[in-house]
């Protein structure tokens, strides 16, 4: 795959098998001499982003379009890392096209195949399987079993505990953004790089005795990166900030000459914090199957009952304080107030920052779990789920490597099981 980091020593930041990470920009800099004199550690952040060659892929050309897909493969996705060199093998047949509506299952309650719309044409078609993996990520693959119902599965395939849906997790999420002086009028400098982050704020604080459990990450942005449409995100909210001590007045976005030069002045200028945190499973945060709505293939979709505990409030109104004291340590202003209390202290809906999980949660008790520790299913012994699922936590560090590592595992679990004739 290829992650740029470096080795810490953190307990809560596990070191690996890192490629060198880029330096940090100006505004990373600052961030992090700001931080140095609060006692917040700032590190290189750790992507999968390619630093230098790696197994036949070239290393980033910096050119930060990521959120477009890499031209290059220079950073990770299945279609250009997992799934190329499957196909390699010879042992793979994708099916595009395929909306996979139902898993077929014999008198047993085990899986025989799936039942899938081709949705070129809209008419269903049955693929056959002695092994079904479900991964169509978290909360879909809920949806394909609680619409699996047989006589041996009544209540949705692998759902005899009735956790199937249940237990969903985001991370929760809130953002502070902040002029900083300092960086006003700055010299037109290169800042390109990997499509994020080169450093961040991994959490500090598990030591400490807080009105929250568990933890956060910062996450900056910023800086002199390509502008885009709506940049700076409101010149209204900034434009009063002065760097030669002249009164400006707040508000309005201006025209003109004044609003050009604004922008210019501002560019650069602004500097962004995220936090990303864990929020805490409950069983009645769930999805269900909505009695009566289906989607364009006439599938049965999902209907979502999931809210923030006090828990979320308090670790997201640590998270506006921390972050807010930074951008003043920089010598910057926040351009909004502290969200109130009645705001949610900021925190994005569930759901907001894509990082759902534990809809099918593992366990040892298949009364009170969905899924084994090699993310089989308790009741269909050839049924694995393989995506944010199984987590029956979710740490705030960012979901995608644990499905992968607990994807491998499962992958390894199945070989050797079909290999001792189990599966
Ligand atoms: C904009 C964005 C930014 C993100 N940034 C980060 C990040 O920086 N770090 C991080 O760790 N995570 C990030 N995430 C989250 C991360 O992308 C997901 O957690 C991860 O992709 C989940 O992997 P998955 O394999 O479970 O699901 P997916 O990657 O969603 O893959 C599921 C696949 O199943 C297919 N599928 C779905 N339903 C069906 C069906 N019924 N039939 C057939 N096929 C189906 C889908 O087309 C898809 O190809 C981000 C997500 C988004 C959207
Ligand atoms: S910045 Fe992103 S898209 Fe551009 S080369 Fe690097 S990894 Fe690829």
């Amino acid at each position: 795959m290829g992650v740029f980091g470096s080795e810490e020593g953190m307990r809560n930041e596990p070191d690996g098998h890192f490629l060198p990470p880029p330096e940090p920009r100006c505004y990373e800099k600052l961030l992090q001499k700001a931080c140095r004199g609060m006692s917040i550690p700032v590190i290189p952040s750790r992507l999968s982003i390619l630093t230098r060659p790696h197994n036949g892929r070239p290393a980033c050309h910096y050119c930060g379009q990521c959120g477009r897909g890499c031209s290059t493969n220079s950073n990770f996705s299945s279609p250009s890392v997992l799934i190329r060199p499957a196909e390699q093998t010879n042992n793979l047949t994708l099916i595009t096209n395929a909306m996979a509506r139902e898993i077929l299952t014999d008198e047993n309650g085990l899986a025989t195949g799936v039942s899938y719309i081709n949705k070129e044409d809209g008419q269903e078609q049955q693929v056959r399987a002695s092994i079904v993996v479900v991964a169509a990520s978290a909360c879909e693959s809920a949806r394909l079993l609680l619409n699996s119902r047989s006589t041996r599965h009544p209540n949705g395939l692998a759902n005899s505990s009735d956790c199937v849906g249940r237990y969903v997790t985001d991370s929760t999420g809130t953002s502070v953004m902040g002029v900083v002086p300092a960086l006003l009028g700055n010299l037109p400098h290169n800042e390109d790089g990997v499509g994020g982050m080169h450093v961040y704020v991994p959490w500090w604080l598990e030591d400490e005795k807080l009105d929250f459990v568990r933890g956060y990450h910062i996450e900056p942005w910023g800086g002199r990166q390509m502008p885009s449409y709506g940049f700076l995100g409101g010149i209204q909210r900034m434009n009063h900030t002065s760097d030669d001590g002249t009164p400006r007045p707040r508000g309005g976005g201006g025209y003109g000459v004044q609003l050009k030069e604004d922008y210019r002045r501002l560019y650069g200028a602004v500097v962004g914090l995220s936090g990303r945190g864990e929020m805490i499973a409950r069983r009645e945060n769930r999805c269900t199957i909505d009695p009566h709505q289906v989607d364009q293939y006439g599938i049965p979709v999902l209907r979502f009952d999931v809210t923030w505990s006090d828990q979320e409030y308090a670790q997201v109104k640590h998270m506006q304080e921390t972050m807010r004291s930074i951008i003043y340590a920089m010598g910057g202003e926040p351009t909004d107030t502290m969200p109130s209390r009645e705001e949610g202290y900021g925190i994005l809906p569930p759901g907001r920052i894509i990082h759902e999980g534990g809809t099918t949660r593992m366990g040892h008790d298949p009364r009170t779990s969905v899924l084994n520790k090699w993310c089989q299913a308790h009741d269909a012994k050839n049924v694995f789920v393989a995506d944010g699922g199984p987590l029956v936590s979710q740490a705030h560090k960012n979901i995608t490597w644990t499905i992968l590592a607990l994807a491998w595992r499962a992958s390894e679990y199945i070989v050797e099981e079909r290999k001792r004739g189990h599966l």
